[in-house]
């Protein structure tokens, strides 16, 4: 008894197949970063966690947002801060305009 081994279904369509819900690229999230210069010892350990470089300090030691788009939200910056000085949370997604009475 012979056996076909080319087991193939012959390919319908002409585009690559719909992307999986795994494949689809999902929106990067991003993130607001606050900090209160008031509460704010310069103390630089916000910029220390950061592994992403998001956070760097300026001339007299003070921390400064300098690439917020790189921002994952882990939080290890607000965790570190002993003067609870520093803030990240999620942006909302950009609200429909409101109209004008
Ligand atoms: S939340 Fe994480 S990635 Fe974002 S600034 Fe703080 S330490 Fe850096
Ligand atoms: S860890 Fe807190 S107190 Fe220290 S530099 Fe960062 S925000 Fe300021």
């Amino acid at each position: 008894m012979s056996r076909n081994l080319t087991d193939t279904e012959p390919q319908t369509g002409t585009g690559p197949p719909p992307a999986t819900e795994a494949e689809t690229p999902k929106a990067k999230k991003q993130f607001h970063i606050d900090i209160y210069r008031d509460w704010c010892k310069s103390c630089g350990l916000c910029a220390a966690f950061c592994q992403k470089q998001v956070l760097g300090r300026d001339d007299a030691g003070a921390p400064v947002v300098v690439n917020p788009d790189a921002c994952i939200g882990c939080g290890w910056c607000e965790l570190h801060c002993p003067d609870f000085a520093i803030s990240v949370r999620p942006k909302e997604q950009a609200a429909p305009p409101e109209e004008a009475d």
